[in-house]
């Protein structure tokens, strides 16, 4: 028995995030034979993965943790115990934009990945391979073996990069099904040993031809690239969706006829207010820096425009919305129909609904706010936050001031949001504002009544029939 059970792999993962906790949940659940405990220094983090009201919303999620959590999966706040006992450590800890110093507002702050690297080095009694789960710069590992082996005792470390790929909204499905997983390492036998031994993970459930096996710094970078090719196209289609405006062109059209070429494809073509989440920008602002470093600034200038694009786009939402209601918002009440960066989840990192409810505000509109999955105090805290200065105008955010925050207020519930509203935006695709009861959300609101859809979700003809206002981003204007 005791020989079964040394032989059974053990994986920590330290981050117990919306990477961190689906992606260990979803291998605990297709590999039986392997124990994963999940670990972050965060106790309400914690607490929450071991409860019945799970700290991230994801489709799917709690069905996966109900099955394998107290089995082969477990959540704990003991890092350096569950680390020491790992052969397998996963680290998937936050890599935000760094704020200050060298590289701020576009270099990746590797503050976390350091000190999880310097605990891993300090607890570990045994050979380890160590996972780069988090999204990290090129180059990253190199640093995080310096780290380990100046520590090491004598103890082997293979670090592997295998960054994920995941979107949330789609976490479970993205995880069970992916389009590839990606594996790194060193090309020295050791390092392809390690790249054996995950690889033996992920063959429980991924079909072999779709696990990649590359370098280091290929696998680093492909993340980087990926997420960049991402927002670009994003980028792309709301640079189009202004010239759509501006000519009459309707870009779902273009956007069909565009996608209908195999070379292209027709996914990931949305025009929308802006792309949002906690990993677009940053990982664009990564790679820029990483370019200036390089002595690339041209090809940093390249990636720069996607950002600078998607801050077009929403300050040019925020402006048609001003505009339309003749040219003042001031203490008009406008419903914000959608809160999160994308449907599907409750996350608010990023999201273009701050930028937009901070220009409205800002223009004195008084902002009715509602999300199905986003909370009160989630909305208030990212809205009074005060955002690092880029060197881009719309990234210079103030924190409101005590009259401000009276122009907020979060309901649980669209019609209470549109009540005697002037206007609504709806900034979130939530599947539910495409049913919703307009007629009697028209009959409730001030006249005239203006839509701004953000997301492209309603029928602009229906709503045009019981009398709104419409604005779709990319759509021939109201007559
Ligand atoms: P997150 O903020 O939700 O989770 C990170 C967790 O790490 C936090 O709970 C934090 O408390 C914990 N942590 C930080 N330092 C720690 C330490 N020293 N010891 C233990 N725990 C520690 O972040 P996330 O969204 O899960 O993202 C994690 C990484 O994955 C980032 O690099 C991100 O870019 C990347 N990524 C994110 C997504 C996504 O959709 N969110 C997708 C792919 C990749």
């Amino acid at each position: 028995r005791s020989t079964n059970l040394r032989e059974m792999v053990k994986i920590c993962c330290i981050g117990a995030g919306y990477v961190g906790g689906p992606t260990m949940a979803v291998i605990a659940l297709k590999c039986p034979d392997i124990q994963v405990v999940v670990v972050d220094i965060s106790v309400p983090r914690i607490t929450a993965w071991n409860s019945d009201q799970l700290p991230i919303y994801e489709p799917g999620l709690d069905d996966v943790v109900k099955q394998c959590r107290g089995k082969n999966l477990f959540f704990s706040t003991d890092v350096e115990k569950h680390v020491c006992e790992a052969d397998i450590v996963f680290v998937s800890v936050n890599t935000p934009t760094k704020t200050r110093g060298l590289g701020a507002g576009k270099a990746a702050d590797l503050t976390y990945w350091e000190s999880a690297a310097r605990m891993i080095a300090d607890v570990s009694k045994s050979d380890k391979i160590v996972v780069e789960k988090s999204t990290v710069p090129v180059k990253t590992a190199e640093a995080i073996e310096k780290i380990l082996t100046h520590n090491s005792k004598g103890i082997n470390f293979q670090i592997l990069s295998n960054p994920e790929f995941l979107a949330e909204g789609t976490a479970i499905e993205d995880l069970f099904k992916p389009d590839r997983v990606l594996i790194g390492g060193r090309e020295t036998p050791g390092g392809q040993k390690a790249i054996q031994t995950l690889k033996n993970v992920y063959a429980h459930w991924v079909p072999e031809e779709n696990i990649i096996t590359t370098n280091l710094w290929s696998a680093e970078l492909s993340k980087l690239a990926a997420n960049a090719f991402l927002a670009q196209r994003i980028s792309s289609v709301n640079a189009m969706s202004a010239l759509c405006e501006a000519t009459g062109a309707n870009v779902s059209q273009v956007a069909y006829a565009v996608g209908k070429d195999t070379r292209i494809g027709p996914k990931f073509l949305n025009a929308s207010v802006g792309f949002g989440g906690s990993c677009f920008q940053k990982d664009i602002l990564n790679l820029v820096y990483i370019c200036e470093c390089n002595g690339l600034p041209e090809v940093a200038e390249y990636w720069k425009q996607v950002i600078k694009i998607n801050d077009y786009q929403k300050s040019r939402f925020v402006n048609r919305v001003v505009a339309s209601m003749f040219n003042t918002v001031s203490n008009k009440k406008i419903a914000i129909l959608g809160f999160a960066f994308k449907k599907d989840t409750g996350d608010t990192r990023e999201t273009p609904a701050i930028d937009v409810c901070k220009g409205l505000l800002g223009d004195k509109a008084c902002v009715s706010i509602y999300d199905p999955q986003v909370t009160e105090d989630q909305i208030r805290r990212d809205l009074t936050l005060n955002k690092f200065e880029w060197d881009h105008p719309f990234h210079v955010q103030r924190p409101m001031s005590p009259t401000t925050v009276k122009q907020v207020t979060v309901v649980w519930d669209a019609y209470a949001a549109t009540k005697d509203a002037h206007a609504i935006c709806i900034l979130t695709e939530w599947d539910e504002f495409k049913t919703l009861d307009y007629k009697r959300i028209y009959d409730n609101m001030q006249k005239p009544a203006f839509i701004f859809d953000g997301r492209n979700v309603v029928d602009i003809e229906k709503l045009r029939e019981i009398g709104f206002i419409v604005y779709s981003i990319g759509k021939p204007l109201d007559a």
